[in-house]
Parts: C-alpha cells; sequence; structure tokens
C-alpha cells in the first residue's frame, strides 16, 4: 500500500516535469511556477506573458508529453549551492524560480511554506541556513526539485490534462497571474478509465443541478451569493434529516435550547472567536454606537445558559443541542452551491461535562453517528483522530502539556472503538482542541469530512466554567462538540449527489404520487380520499390530475424520482386493489410484485417511513 502510494507520488510529480517539458517544447518562452502533486494527479503553474493555454491546446500538449514518455529520458538528480541556483534560474530566465530561491537565500526558508516542501529542491524547516538545492533533469528540461522521481519518463503511469485555471502566483492577488494546468494520473489506465467515469458519474448528480431540477433549493441575486432559500421540498428533506438526528440525541439526554443569532462582540472577545475568525464575521454596529456580529458558533452562546447557574457534578452531564444557523463571511470566489455558503445551518450539539465523563459521553455521540450515516445509506466510515500540530502551536489556544493529554484521551476512545482502524491528521485540530473527524464514503467512492467530536478545554478556561465536585469544591469541566451533520448545507451537497436525488421514503419530499388515468369526477374524488387517507398517516402524498397521457404521468414522477407511484384508473375507483409503481433502487426481490388493499399499502410505507429504512419492504 505505501509502496503504491510512493509509486503514485513520485509518478505524478514527474508527470507534472513531463508537462512542464512539454509546455516548454511548445512555448519556449515559458516561465514556470511550481508544479506539486495534488489529490489523484498534478499541476504545473505557467506564465505564456500574452498567451493563453486553452482547453484546444490539451491534445497537442498530451501528445507532446507521450513523446516525452516515449523517449525514456532518465531523470537524473544533481544538486547545487542556493547561489549558483539563483543564478542558473536568471539565466534560464526563470524569474519565479529565482525569487523562491532568493527567499531561501535570504531567510533560510521561503514565505510560501506550504509549497516549498515538494517544490523546492530541499527540506525547509525553520530557519536552518540551506546550502545546497536540488535538480532534476530529463532530457533538456531542468527543475529546481526535491524529487523524488520515477527513473526514466517512460516509467509514469496512464495520465490525463484535465483543465487549466488562473492562479495567481503564491496564491496573492497582487501578484501576477499564472495558468494552472491540471493533470490527472494514476498508475494503469484501467484506474484512470474508472476515476474520469467517477467524474462523469458525478456531474450528472452534480447537487447544484439535481438541486434546481428537483426543486430543493434556490438562490437569489437580490438575497445574495451563498445563501441557499430552501423551498418546501427542499425544506421537508431537511427537516426530516435534522429530526433524525434530533431524535437520536433525545434519546441520549440532549435537551434543545434556542439562542440569538447575533451577539455582543464581548462574548466572541472571550471565546477567542474575535481574534480567531476576525474577518469571517459580520459585524453590526447598533445605533448606540455598540458593536455585534452574527454568531459565526453557537458554543460561547451554550456556555452562557450553561453558566447561569451552579452546577454539581450530580447534574452532569448537561446536553444542549440546537440546529441554528451562524454566519460566516466566506469570499464569494469560495462560494459554490451548498458545499460553501455564509448562512450555514449548523446541527450543533454542547456537551458540558466533568473529565472523567468524557469517554462515556464520545461513546453516546459516536453511536449517534453511526446510527445516522448507516441510516443514510453511508456503510463505510473512516475515522481521523485530528491533532494540533506539536511544531506549529501559533494557531491553537491553551498550553501543549494540556494538547497532549486531550489527544491521548481522544485516541483511547478511538482504540475502543475501532483498534487501530483510524488515521491521523497532524494540525488538523480546532483551534481549541483536537477531534475526531468522520469520513464517509459516498456512492461514487468519493470521501467526504462529515461528524466530528471535539474535546475542548479552552473555552471552559475562557468563561470559567465549573461544577461543584464531591468535596465541595469548583471543579474545571470540559465541553464536547458534536456536529453529527456538520451543516444542513454541507451535508446535503454531499447527500444529494450520494443518492442522485433518489432519497429514501423516510426523507423523500413527496412519499406517493397518484396519477389519475382520466378527469372523471369520481376518479378525482378516489384520489382525493387516498390523498387524505395517506396524510391521515402522516404521509406526503402529491397528486397528478393533468390532462396528460398516463405515460407521460410516469414519466414525470420517474424524473421527480418519487418512491412510489400509483396509477388510479376504474378498476382502483370500485375498490379494486393498488398495484404501486416502485423507484428500482428501493426495490429488494424483483419478483415481490404485487398488489394490496389501500389500507394495506398506505400503512406499509408509513412503517417503512416511521423506521427508517432505506428499501421497500413491499
Ligand atoms: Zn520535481
Ligand atoms: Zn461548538
Amino acid at each position: 500500500m505505501a509502496e503504491q502510494q510512493d509509486y503514485e507520488y513520485a509518478m505524478r510529480h514527474s508527470l507534472a516535469h513531463i508537462m512542464a517539458t512539454a509546455i516548454q517544447d511548445l512555448w519556449p518562452g515559458v516561465k514556470l511556477g511550481v508544479g506539486p502533486v495534488i489529490e489523484n494527479g498534478f499541476y504545473y503553474d505557467v506564465d505564456l506573458g500574452d498567451e493563453k493555454i486553452s482547453d484546444e491546446d490539451f491534445p497537442r500538449i498530451e501528445s507532446r508529453m507521450q513523446e516525452i514518455i516515449a523517449s525514456a529520458q532518465p531523470f537524473e538528480r544533481f544538486e547545487m549551492p542556493v547561489a549558483e541556483a539563483v543564478e542558473w534560474a536568471k539565466q534560464y530566465g526563470q524569474p519565479y524560480k529565482e525569487e523562491l530561491l532568493n527567499d531561501l537565500q535570504r531567510e533560510g526558508t521561503t514565505i510560501a511554506k506550504d509549497l516549498d516542501a515538494d517544490t523546492l529542491g530541499v527540506a525547509v524547516d525553520g530557519d536552518s541556513k540551506v546550502e545546497n538545492v536540488s535538480f532534476y533533469r530529463n532530457g533538456d528540461f531542468t527543475d529546481l526539485c526535491r524529487g523524488p522521481h520515477v527513473e526514466a519518463t517512460n516509467k509514469v503511469g496512464a495520465f490525463k490534462i484535465m483543465r487549466v485555471a488562473g492562479a495567481y502566483w503564491r496564491g496573492k492577488d497582487t501578484n501576477p497571474q499564472m495558468q494552472r494546468v491540471y493533470g490527472v494520473a494514476f498508475a494503469t489506465p484501467k484506474e484512470l478509465r474508472q476515476y474520469l467515469d467517477m467524474l462523469e458519474e458525478a456531474k450528472k448528480r452534480d447537487h447544484r443541478k439535481l438541486g434546481q431540477e428537483l426543486d430543493i433549493f434556490v438562490f437569489s441575486d437580490l438575497v445574495g451569493q451563498g445563501l441557499p432559500l430552501w423551498t418546501p421540498r427542499g425544506t421537508v428533506l431537511k427537516n426530516q434529516l435534522d429530526a433524525f438526528v434530533q431524535e437520536l440525541r433525545e434519546a441520549v439526554g440532549f435537551q434543545q435550547v434556542s439562542i440569538p443569532h447575533i451577539t455582543k462582540k464581548d462574548l466572541y472577545e472571550t471565546s477567542g472567536h474575535w481574534a480567531k475568525f476576525k474577518d469571517e464575521l459580520f459585524r453590526i454596529t447598533t445605533r448606540e454606537g455598540h458593536e455585534f456580529a452574527m454568531k459565526p458558533m453557537n458554543c460561547p452562546h451554550h456556555t452562557q445558559i450553561y453558566a447561569s447557574q451552579p452546577r454539581s457534578y450530580r447534574d452532569l452531564p448537561v446536553r444542549y443541542r440546537d440546529s441554528t444557523m451562524v454566519y460566516r463571511d466566506e469570499q464569494s470566489g469560495e462560494l459554490g452551491g451548498l458545499s460553501r455558503v455564509r448562512g450555514i445551518t449548523q446541527d450543533d450539539a454542547h456537551v458540558f461535562c466533568r473529565t472523567s465523563q468524557v469517554e462515556e459521553e464520545s461513546f453516546k455521540l459516536w453511536d449517534v453517528i453511526e446510527t445516522f450515516y448507516r441510516g443514510c445509506g453511508f456503510t463505510e466510515l473512516k475515522y481521523r483522530l485530528s491533532t494540533h500540530d506539536p511544531d506549529n502551536m501559533a494557531g491553537y489556544a491553551g498550553d501543549a502539556d494540556k494538547w497532549e493529554s486531550t489527544v491521548a484521551q481522544l485516541e483511547n476512545i478511538l482504540k475502543s472503538k475501532v483498534g487501530d482502524n483510524y488515521f491521523v491528521g497532524v494540525g488538523e485540530a480546532a483551534f481549541y482542541g483536537p477531534k475526531i473527524d468522520f469520513m464517509a464514503r459516498d456512492a461514487i467512492g468519493r470521501e467526504h469530512q462529515v461528524a466530528t467530536i471535539q474535546l475542548d478545554f479552552n473555552q471552559p478556561e475562557g468563561f470559567d466554567l465549573t461544577c461543584t465536585n464531591e468535596q465541595g469544591d469548583p471543579e474545571r469541566i470540559v465541553m464536547l462538540h458534536c456536529a453529527v451533520m456538520g451543516s444542513h448545507e454541507r451535508f446535503l451537497s454531499v447527500y444529494i449527489e450520494h443518492t442522485a436525488g433518489k432519497f429514501p421514503v423516510w426523507c423523500a419530499p413527496e412519499q406517493i404520487r397518484l396519477l389519475s388515468v382520466n378527469q372523471e369526477s369520481d376518479t378525482i374524488a378516489h384520489v382525493a380520499q387516498l390523498q387524505e387517507q395517506g396524510r391521515a398517516l402522516g404521509l406526503r402524498v402529491g397528486v397528478d390530475n393533468s390532462n396528460e397521457s398516463v405515460g407521460k404521468k410516469i414519466r414525470a414522477a420517474e424524473l421527480w424520482k418519487v418512491p412510489y407511484t400509483l396509477v388510479i384508473g376504474e378498476k382502483e375507483v370500485q375498490g379494486g386493489e393498488l398495484t404501486p409503481r416502485i423507484r428500482k433502487d428501493l426495490v429488494v426481490d424483483e419478483t415481490s410484485a404485487r398488489s394490496y388493499t389501500a389500507e394495506e399499502f398506505l400503512k406499509t410505507v408509513a412503517n417503512e417511513a416511521k423506521t427508517r429504512v432505506n428499501k421497500t419492504s413491499l
């Protein structure tokens, strides 16, 4: 496994060089930025001056790359002193490389630290003076690079150039704009094909497209970017999912609370959010000149409910839950569909407990998360222990010792739940504490970070939260933060694509659709009566009495991905049994189709909705 990953890394990185070689052959004056490996592929930042690479250039870049690959040029490594390397960059007409090397020479490091390790010829750590940098050469092409590379150009896997986008040099919009050419690469052509097929499928499932087709959410220019509006259908879906979470929480002792959406600055100064999220806060100045902010998080408010009365150890854990919106001023360029929004509905929950209760409480939260994701048809979860970065504590609240001990606490929880079946994400913690992140694999194999359990010892310090212990002394408590869906918006962006809009009966906006075969009054009356009967059982029953042909109406119900469709004609009006059309993905056994009395059918569906099954029992 590790070997495979090493090979993929080296081969993707080698392809970045090969692509740069090809681009240099085709556009000899090209100025090169950086060309790192990314998930599933690689990119290279290039500056062609007045010329631009477009999609139409991809075939010739690819065929030039194929020639370079076929010629089996070896990748040769060599080193030179930094000062010499600066001269090399000058001679070679590579101002971007020159800049990086100059930074390196001057500071011992470059400012774009994240880029360096992979793109420079050195390991850049802290302020150690760098002496030599390494280069790799293939054919006529030489690049500043740490490697590793495959032996020769013909040792790479299958690749494809995917797209080109604008990218500012070093990510700063005051810097020149370059072009970032992206490629994907896999060890075998088969893996590449599978990946490209997956992308095709993902396009069909794109939640922005389905959200519109299935009338789930809309955006309005007047309301603003990143502020989705939920239609009646979308609201049903969202509320059903939330109700599931809340029911599970209710069962383990959470109480619902409600809080206002704006707050004095003071709260966030105490919590640390003011300093941390300054630029992301929507601020409000009152007519009296007081500074308020739209809440970017709910925890500080919840601490104030906890702190509103004296707490004994006997009262703990205190558990609050509330699905409510928080607001973050994301940059408009980063907003997209439901994945990144400015109004974020969190299914938030906080546990206030003693340190000794952390484990038991985490297990409860863990079970809520597992039950929810299984119920939504995510069969595979992965677990990440997200820790602080001991080498770079600047972004974190609290001292390192405290971090070590809380990380160890979460580690124990993971170990007893899943053994070694988790991985560690160094530097992935929240600023106030480490967390366990849950990742779900969707129907087309993509992984998404979903739920979290976070252990927080900092806000209880900041807000001086205590309970009275057995000896009558105040004891510092800790907080657990746990969002199951994370946010409604983000979860739905994943869930819509996971299901391709084919929601199970329990959360489908329209569970049953009744189609009249004609417009006769007794047919219409029968349809209305069935709809009533269904509603009385809590079912969401739609009706199509339009003048269209039955075939067309069936097709329409299919497009809306309605789980059950009933065609109501003379036979049904006369009291004949109903033969439901069942959406294909719900069917377990295709031979089991039969007819039911109206009561039998409706009760069965109502029971499916109540028990939240993902398949039909009809
Ligand atoms: Zn390289
Ligand atoms: Zn929180």
